[in-house]
């Protein structure tokens, strides 16, 4: 399917042609495990998790003999499959907390916008009412591409000029929300990365606001990544989780990228729930994480 479809890239590099690699082989040897292991970095698994992965393999395959290809790939599946499985929690809703409040942070141009839009239009569908705040104020696009997505979805949106206090425009949507009888609102933010300390504290700004409107507000901090960015993206993911408490991970632009192995090194690093990955730009093209499809999408 999309998924599939979408880590076509990730896939062909990191293991098309594992058979035809593996065929003529009598045991996982080093020159293998060499090959192997310059596929893994280079679609920016990272190296723990590369280590991880070939250790499981050798713990696996070492002793017996090697069959064909398929029982490699077989056996890297399950590997993978074991990294990724702790982090794989799909967000749940809890329909006490009304509205349901979702913070998304991430630095420009990541799809933090796109990924709102995507959002709110699958909790429609799947029945719930939404609300979104546009708390990019520093950018009249930021707040003009939401209201686009408001309009193409049927979802109103809280905004107020360029340059308003964000913290303001998110209190707003939460009282809008509150008013509409919403359960889920979600926020936008500012991703602005030269501005870093005052981005940070517009965030806090923004949570402690929340906060005192509802104790347990906001209920998920979404932090959205651009898989496209590989290791950066984990550098980033890094910088975030430590100032504003993230809770999940969205990992958008899977497709059209080499790097998608970087859910490996997220979830080997941070051990923070991925929630959604994007693998395109449509509305339907934000999937909720399955450790054993993802795994299977990667490993032919
Ligand atoms: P923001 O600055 O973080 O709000 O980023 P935007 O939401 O404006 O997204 C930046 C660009 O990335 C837009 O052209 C989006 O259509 C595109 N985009 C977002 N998510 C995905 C994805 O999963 N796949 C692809 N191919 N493009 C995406």
């Amino acid at each position: 399917g999309r998924l599939r479809n979408g880590l076509k890239r990730t896939r062909s590099g990191l293991t098309e042609g594992l058979t035809s690699l593996f065929a003529g082989r009598k045991r996982l040897d080093d020159d293998l495990l060499e090959e192997l292991e310059t596929r893994l970095l280079s679609a920016d698994v990272g190296m723990e998790a590369t280590q991880r992965l070939l250790d499981g393999l050798v713990r696996r395959l070492g002793r017996s003999e090697l069959r064909d290809g398929e029982s490699v790939a077989e056996a890297l599946r399950d590997e993978i499959t074991q990294i990724l499985d702790p982090v794989a929690e799909p967000l749940a809703i809890d329909p006490r907390q009304r509205p349901f409040v979702i913070l998304t942070v991430g630095v420009n141009g990541t799809g933090k916008t796109t990924t709102i839009g995507k959002l709110a239009a699958r909790y429609q569908r799947e029945g719930h009412s939404v609300t979104l705040a546009a708390g990019d104020t520093f950018r009249a696009a930021a707040v003009e591409q939401l209201q686009e997505w408001g309009e193409r979805i049927g979802c109103p949106v809280i905004a107020q000029p360029t340059g308003a206090d964000a913290a303001s425009v998110v209190y707003d949507g939460y009282q809008a929300a509150r008013a509409r009888g919403s359960d889920i609102l979600i926020a936008d933010t500012a991703g602005r990365l030269h501005t870093q300390d005052n981005l940070m504290e517009e965030l806090r700004k923004i949570r402690r606001v929340l906060g005192r409107q509802d104790e347990g507000s906001p209920h998920e901090t979404l932090l959205v990544l651009d898989g496209g960015n590989g290791q950066n993206a984990l550098a980033q993911a890094e910088r975030f989780k430590e100032a504003v408490q993230v809770s999940g991970l969205v990992v958008t632009k899977l497709d059209g990228t080499a790097r998608g192995g970087v859910l490996l090194a997220l979830a080997e690093r941070l051990r923070l729930p991925v929630r959604y990955v994007g693998v395109g730009e449509g509305v339907d093209d934000l999937r909720p994480f399955d450790a054993e499809a993802f795994a299977e999408a990667l490993v032919t």
